[in-house]
C-alpha cells in the first residue's frame, strides 16, 4: 500500500501518529521513503466494504451547518441546510435495495493481496454477508449522516492533524455522532471507550461542524454491533494531543530509531531494518561461538548470585539473631554495613514545591535534591514536612570483607 507525501510538516493522520509510535524507522520507511507495503487480503477488503458503504450512504447525507477558517458558524445558506438536516432527520427517506448494495460491492471488489483462491472466496462471502445483514438494519432505520468518508483537516492546538472520517451522523436532539466502521474480527467495549483514533476524529468533527459531537461510535461489521461511547473529555483529549506533539517533534527532529516490538513479525521492511541486520556468513561462526560462552557464563552468573543472595541472608540472620555486626571467617572477617535511601512520589513532591513555591529550587524527580531540600532549615517548617511526607525511607544491608 503507498504511503501519502508526508513532509516535515505535514498533517499528521491517526495511522501516522500510531506507526510513529510504534516504530519511527517504520514510519519514515513508510512515509518519507514511500517504500510499499505486500498488499494484505484483509486491507484489500476493509478497503471494497468501506467504498462500498460510502457510494450506498452517501445519497442519504444532508449536509451540516460548517465552521469558517475564522470558527465561527457559516450562516445563510449553510444555517439553511442545517435546518433542513434536522427536519430530515424525522423524514423518512429512500433507501436502496440490498441488491443493488451487493451488485456494487461485486463490481468494487479487489483480489489484491490474498494468500489463495480459498481465502479470497472465504472474505467475499463475508462481505455479502456482512452487507446484506448491514443493509438491513438501514433499511429498517436508516442513518442521518451529514457527512460520509469525509476528508478532514484541523489545527489543534498548534498541530496540523487530519483524517478520513467514516461517516458522521445527526443525532435525535440535533447535535452529532461520529462512527467509524470496523471490519475485525473483533472489537471491545473498551476499545471503543479508549480508542485514540475516534478521539482525534471528535477532535476533527468539532473543529469543522458547528454542532457539538454528542456520541463516538466503533461500528463492528461482523457483529451489526455499533459501540457507542460519550466523547472524550478534556483530560483524555490533552493526554492525547501530548502523544501527537511527541510525534511532531519526533519528526521535525529527524529521529526515526528502529524500536522493535510485537509489530516486527508484520513489518515488511525487516529486511532492511538495521535491527534485524544479518551477520555476515565470515563472522557468523566467530560470533555465534562469542554468543554461547556469553550464555554459559550468564547462567553461571545467575546460579552464583542466587547462591551468593542466600549465604548473606543466612549470615545476616545470625548477625541480627547474636546482636553482631563483625563475623570472622578463616581468611577475612564479614562486616555488616547499611545503606539508607529515600525515594518519592514526585507528583506529591512537585505539588508542595508549588504551593510553597519552591518549584525553581529542585527538580522533582531528583530524590537525593528533594531530600536535600526536605532537611534545608531555610525552607519552611510546613514545606519540609511536606516533602517528607511525600518520601518513604528504604534500609539496604550488605557485607564486606575486610583482610
Ligand atoms: S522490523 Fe521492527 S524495528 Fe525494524 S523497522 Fe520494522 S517495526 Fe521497526
Amino acid at each position: 500500500m503507498a504511503s501519502p507525501i508526508v513532509n516535515r510538516g505535514s498533517p499528521l493522520s491517526y495511522s501516522s501518529v500510531r506507526a510513529y509510535l510504534e516504530c519511527p524507522l517504520r514510519w519514515k520507511y513508510l512515509y518519507i521513503d514511500r517504500l510499499p507495503e505486500a498488499p494484505r487480503g484483509y486491507f484489500s477488503f476493509g478497503r471494497v466494504i468501506h467504498s462500498v458503504l460510502e457510494e450506498a450512504v452517501r445519497p442519504l447525507v444532508v449536509p451540516s451547518v460548517r465552521k469558517t477558517p475564522s470558527g465561527r458558524s457559516q450562516l445563510t445558506l449553510e444555517d439553511f441546510r442545517a435546518g433542513e438536516a434536522k427536519r430530515a432527520a424525522s423524514e423518512p427517506r429512500a433507501v436502496g435495495e440490498t441488491e443493488a448494495v451487493l451488485e456494487m460491492y461485486r463490481r468494487a471488489w479487489v483480489s489484491d493481496g490474498y494468500t489463495s483462491p480459498e481465502e479470497e472466496t472465504r472474505y467475499k462471502r463475508l462481505g455479502e454477508e456482512i452487507l446484506t445483514g448491514y443493509w438491513e438494519t438501514v433499511r429498517a432505520s436508516p442513518p442521518t449522516p451529514v457527512a460520509i468518508e469525509e476528508h478532514l483537516e484541523a489545527t489543534w492546538d498548534g498541530i496540523p492533524v487530519h483524517g478520513y472520517v467514516d461517516r458522521v451522523d445527526r443525532t435525535p436532539t440535533g447535535g452529532l455522532d461520529v462512527v467509524d466502521y470496523k471490519t475485525s474480527r473483533e472489537i471491545s467495549r473498551t476499545e471503543a471507550k479508549e480508542s485514540d483514533q475516534l478521539a482525534l476524529y471528535q477532535v476533527l468533527v468539532q473543529e469543522n461542524f458547528s454542532d457539538p459531537v454528542e456520541g463516538l461510535t466503533l461500528y463492528h461489521l461482523r457483529s451489526l454491533t455499533p459501540l457507542r461511547t460519550s466523547p472524550r473529555a478534556p483530560p483524555v483529549l490533552e493526554e492525547l494531543h501530548g502523544r501527537v506533539a511527541v510525534v511532531r517533534d519526533g519528526i521535525r527532529a529527524a529521529e526515526y530509531p528502529p524500536t522493535p516490538g510485537r509489530q516486527c513479525p508484520r513489518c515488511d521492511f525487516r529486511s532492511i531494518c538495521p535491527e534485524f541486520k544479518e551477520v555476515p556468513d565470515g563472522d557468523r561462526e566467530r560470533l555465534a561461538l562469542l554468543v554461547d560462552r556469553f550464555r554459559e557464563l550468564r547462567e553461571r552468573e545467575l546460579a552464583l548470585s542466587g547462591e551468593l543472595e542466600a549465604t548473606a541472608s543466612e549470615l545476616h540472620k545470625a548477625a541480627e539473631d547474636l546482636g553482631l555486626h563483625r563475623i570472622p571467617g578463616t581468611k577475612d572477617v564479614a562486616i555488616r554495613r547499611r545503606e539508607e535511601s529515600w525515594r518519592y512520589d514526585a507528583y506529591r513532591v512537585g505539588q508542595v514545591l508549588a504551593e510553597h513555591g519552591l518549584s525553581a529550587r529542585v527538580d522533582r524527580s531528583d530524590s537525593e535534591a528533594v531530600r536535600k531540600l526536605a532537611k534545608d532549615p531555610e525552607v519552611p517548617a510546613a514545606a519540609r514536612e511536606a516533602i517528607a511526607s511525600a518520601g518513604s525511607r528504604r534500609t539496604r544491608w550488605y557485607w564486606e570483607l575486610e583482610r
